[in-house]
């Protein structure tokens, strides 16, 4: 690990100055990913401003929305009635990551903000783009298990390992942020970004912005919606392909719908054409082996990862029937 300075503020606004006055100053809420990546030198910020005493660590339900704040736990988060409730596919997404350990330190804003596990990322002897950029992509010839087979570029494959980001996909959420040029709403969907030519920028954030919490608005869709998740283990590992899955259905046909994939892409996916192909129609067999079909256009294997395009067809369509039943 690199020397670092450190400091802490509960004030949003000077953790916000004080960052975007520092190209090479980082916030630190759990610190379970930055930490991790300053030990392996992968991360080297020179400041880090703890931002654990900001009032960001609430969850409260409004009349048309549950707000939850940046800062709230992982476990805090899972267990929560009012997330339960109005949004189980973040709830389960929240106990199907990591360990109990982590959850009870992790937060909200964090999750969304972890960087990817792929190996040569983390391995400073071996070449990436995405933490070196220029240097190449040891993924796309090496090791490609875990790999992205949509949205890639020939500069990075990785995939993203947030859970949680997938099931917010299915529930519409909004994140809150607080920047140097003042609040933002970003739709979950366009918060993350593909890797193109530029793999180090991961999110439409600016340097200095900070995030101060997710809303999910109340409705029939989320309340409905469910995350399943296929993995090499049991517990404390990072989805192969994942799955959040929301569907509304009225009078025998599919009113709405909304399907985001995780551990396929370089960003949580939202398959779109599969959610407009399944509106209008009944729930069905049938019905969902198209969406699944609609989901994969266009994904490529790389060798190692070629079994993720069957595979999360086939939890596509098991999710799907499972929300509809
Ligand atoms: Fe780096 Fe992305 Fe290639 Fe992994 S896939 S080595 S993160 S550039």
């Amino acid at each position: 690990m690199r020397p670092f300075a450190y400091t802490r503020t509960a004030s949003s606004s000077a953790a916000v100055a004080t960052v975007t006055a520092d190209r090479d100053a980082k916030f630190l809420a759990g610190g379970t990913n930055l930490i991790d990546l300053m030990k392996d030198t992968v991360e080297a910020p020179a400041l880090l401003v703890d931002i654990n005493a900001l009032p960001f660590g609430d969850i409260v339900e409004h009349r048309t929305f549950v707000r939850i704040g940046a800062l709230a736990r992982m476990s805090d988060t899972a267990d929560h009635p009012a997330v339960v409730r109005i949004a189980p596919a973040v709830a389960e997404a929240l106990l199907a990551s990591a360990s109990p350990q982590l959850r009870n330190a992790a937060t909200i804003g964090g999750n969304l903000m972890q960087r990817t596990r792929c190996a040569y990322f983390r391995d400073v002897a071996t070449a990436c783009n995405k933490r070196e950029p220029g240097r190449g992509c040891a993924a796309i010839d090496g090791i490609n298990r875990q790999h992205a087979v949509l949205g890639g570029s020939r500069d990075c494959i990785c995939v993203h390992p947030s859970d949680m980001a997938v099931a917010l996909l299915a529930v519409d959420a909004i994140v809150r942020t607080r920047g140097p040029r003042g609040e933002r709403s970003i739709p979950i969907a366009a918060f993350h970004t593909l890797p193109g030519d530029t793999p180090q920028i991961e999110t439409v954030l600016e340097h200095g912005e900070l995030i101060v919490a997710v809303d999910i608005p109340i409705s029939r869709l989320a309340s409905t919606s469910t995350y399943v998740k296929v993995r090499d283990r049991a517990s404390y590992e990072f989805a192969l392909v994942s799955v959040g899955a929301a569907l509304s259905v009225r009078d025998g046909k599919i009113a709405d719908a909304r399907l985001g994939l995780g551990g396929i892409a370089p960003k949580p996916w939202r398959a779109l054409a599969s959610e407009r192909a399944l509106i209008g129609v009944a729930p069905s067999a049938a019905a969902f082996e198209r969406a699944a079909e609609i989901a994969v256009g266009g994904a490529r294997g790389y060798g190692h990862n070629d079994f993720k395009i069957p595979l999360v067809k086939r939890l596509i369509v098991k999710s799907l029937a499972s929300v509809a039943a």
